[in-house]
């Protein structure tokens, strides 16, 4: 399954993934840790996206591409990924649509992760990152286990905070996910990929909601392979083309119930002066 996670910053799309990945047994690339690793090892991109950084200039897009291209290489990702961090703005969701296509592995979904903007502000606030593994945790929402050892130096994991990840840069990161990023939500529902799901809560409950929005796509891919198995000489349907289409997704979705309602209505009901200073 090749999926695209959105979200604002604190969205939990971090921690979603990480779960996901345990789930679907699909790798979570993030475009982050391409980059870091792609560093730390000094390739070609590495460098080059190093020279930028250290400049101060943001990694070119046609870089970051280059290294998803290549991580969608590995053996790992051959079943599917979940693309997280990426794409961040209409650019560069039509060029990894491009780069998809050439590869023959478009998405199968776009999951919107919705949480009330107040609600954001004080997840990102909770954010620490072990400076050894690089595991996203939160204070409030998703802390460590007790007695939880890091894979990489065998004692606690060592929690630190980012240093964008303060309350003076959080209204500036949301301004700009909300001006960049939110017009992906129309984009990818033009192409019938778009899921939205309420991420508000605990964080058990939020990957329940989007286990279920996925496994609206999982059935119809098993009952495609069922049917495709030779049990009996049905008389089906010939084995039509090479090319046999995939089944629109939109013909499962539930009913839209209550979506896109939550957060703001109850906004500035309570307390609104201490979201202010
Ligand atoms: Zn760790």
């Amino acid at each position: 399954m090749r999926i695209v996670l959105l979200g604002a910053p604190g969205s939990g799309k971090g921690t979603q993934s990480q779960r996901l990945v345990e789930r679907l047994g699909i790798p979570q690339i993030s475009t982050g840790d391409l980059l870091r690793a792609a560093v730390a090892r000094g390739t070609e991109l590495g460098r080059a996206a190093k020279e930028a950084m250290d400049g101060g200039r943001l990694v070119d897009d046609a870089l970051v591409l280059d290294m998803i291209r290549e991580r969608l290489g590995e053996p790992d990702a051959r079943r599917g990924f979940i693309l997280d961090g990426f794409p961040r703005n209409l650019a560069q969701a039509h060029a990894l649509e491009r780069l998809l296509a050439t590869l023959h592995k478009p998405l199968d979904a776009v999951v919107q992760l919705e949480v009330d903007y107040g609600e954001l502000a004080r997840r990102i606030a909770g954010r620490r990152t072990c400076a050894d593994c690089g595991r996203v945790f939160n204070l409030l929402t998703s802390p460590p286990a007790a007695n939880e050892t890091c894979p990489r130096s065998g004692t606690p994991h060592r929690l630190i905070q980012r240093p964008d990840d303060n309350e003076a840069t959080v209204a500036e990161r949301l301004r700009v996910y909300d001006e960049k990023t939110r017009p992906l939500i129309d984009f990818y529902r033009a192409r019938g990929l778009l899921k939205v799901i309420n991420a508000e809560g605990d964080v058990e409950e939020v990957t329940r909601r989007l286990a279920q929005a996925l496994a609206a796509l999982t059935p119809l891919k098993r009952r495609r392979a069922k049917a495709a198995r030779p049990v009996r000489p049905a008389k089906r349907r010939k084995p039509a083309a090479k090319h046999s289409r995939k089944a629109k997704p939109a013909l499962r979705r539930p009913p839209a119930a209550r979506r896109g309602q939550h957060g703001r209505a109850g906004r500035g009901s309570r307390g609104s002066r201490g979201s202010r200073r």
